[in-house]
């Protein structure tokens, strides 16, 4: 990625600031901070920030062991470092000061630790206040090509480890669910994914009724099905996608008729997602068919989240959402159907809205078999 895909997100920031009334946003390390900079970290306890004014260039204030690291690897050229010892608040009401935003309208991160939220507030007690999404999420919502060639890319990693676990069949009869999901972080890296994106779900016969249920000990067995959820990152985006399989033997005549239902509920959402239509008719599409098979009760979730730096984020393919799909939105459709006591069932795909309809990320099999 060039830096001119920074400096570009950072001006068109710039401009939704000035569209939303504010006058600046303060980010810290956050998925904001990697959309707005490319640089990515976990946030610590030292102040780093990054101020965006709604006019000029962007200025970050980091600790002084970033320093070298913030210049090398950003295209930020106002670079303001803090040692150890001195007091970041001070820093920090400085940098405000320098852009004239002290007693402004001031966007902080939808994530932002309260301790450093608490400090900006004591540093600018005639701010207003406001959460970054307000200017932020319109611009994430919509993906550029360099985000798409990333998705797709950790999408095709999580298909090549699915495709490994059906060829793992009846191999994976005894292993738990702990060690399948030891086995799928590997299968991820080994495909070119870094990490996993999410804490992989392998969710074995009754537990598959809990849809976040992520892997214990339970030992995985023929006949069952086997919810498997998971995610790697490329670029730093994500990957999220679910089979749900049977490794070894034949499932009850029960678990392939809610199979069916689910996968019908599936391709009935995907075939409705297309600009212009609203998230809460894609969620009404699968919902209809599961409801019309008497499952109604069972499908205890949305049908969808929006995918971008963050796993779950905007548009929500949820019954109350009239947000209207645009090209470049990214979104999971993920329907299941959980029997309590017996067993859970969902299938789930990414897929881009394109200009005249959408392009599913996931290509495997839907099939249990
Ligand atoms: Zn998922
Ligand atoms: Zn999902």
């Amino acid at each position: 990625m060039t830096d001119d895909v920074y400096a570009t997100r950072r001006d068109r920031a710039g401009e939704r600031l000035r569209e939303v009334g504010a006058d600046a946003l303060v980010c810290f390390p956050s998925r904001n901070l990697r959309y707005l900079t490319g640089f990515a970290t976990e946030p610590g306890e030292r102040h780093f920030l990054l101020v965006v004014p709604a006019g000029g260039a962007a200025t970050l204030l980091v600790p002084e062991l970033y320093g070298t690291q913030l210049r090398e690897a950003t295209d930020v050229a106002d670079v303001r470092t803090w040692a150890d010892g001195d007091d970041p608040r001070a820093a920090a009401r400085d940098v405000l000061d320098d852009h004239g935003i002290r007693d402004g309208r001031i966007l902080v991160d939808d994530t932002m630790w309260a301790r450093f939220t608490q400090d900006l507030r004591a540093v600018a007690p005639d701010a207003d206040w406001g959460l970054a999404s307000e200017a932020l999420g319109d611009l994430r919502v919509r993906k550029d090509e360099t985000e798409l060639d990333a998705l797709r890319s950790a999408a095709a990693a999580a298909d090549a480890t699915m495709n490994d676990l059906r060829d793992l069949g009846a191999d994976a009869v005894g292993m738990t669910e702990r060690e399948l999901a030891a086995w799928i972080a590997d299968r991820l890296a080994a495909h070119g994914g870094t990490g996993t994106a999410f804490e992989t779900v392998v969710a074995a016969g009754e537990n598959g009724v809990k849809p976040h249920h992520g892997h214990g000990d339970r030992g995985i067995r023929a006949g069952e099905p086997v919810v498997l959820d998971f995610g790697t990152r490329v670029d730093g985006y994500p990957s999220d996608q679910t089979r749900t399989l049977v490794f070894d033997g034949e499932p009850s005549a029960a678990y392939r008729e809610v199979h069916a239902v689910v996968r019908e509920a599936q391709s009935a959402a995907v075939d409705a997602v297309e600009p212009g239509v609203t998230a809460a008719a894609v969620d009404r599409a699968a919902r209809t068919v599961i409801e019309g098979a008497g499952y109604g009760d069972t499908f205890v979730h949305r049908t969808g989240h929006g995918v971008g730096l963050d796993v779950h984020e905007e548009p929500y393919i949820v019954a109350d959402n009239d947000r209207e799909l645009e090209p470049g939105m990214v979104c999971s459709v993920e329907p299941g159907i959980y029997l309590d006591g017996r067993f859970g069932c969902r299938v789930e795909d990414l897929v881009i809205v394109t200009v005249d309809g959408c392009e599913r990320l996931n290509a495997t099999d839907h099939g249990w078999e």
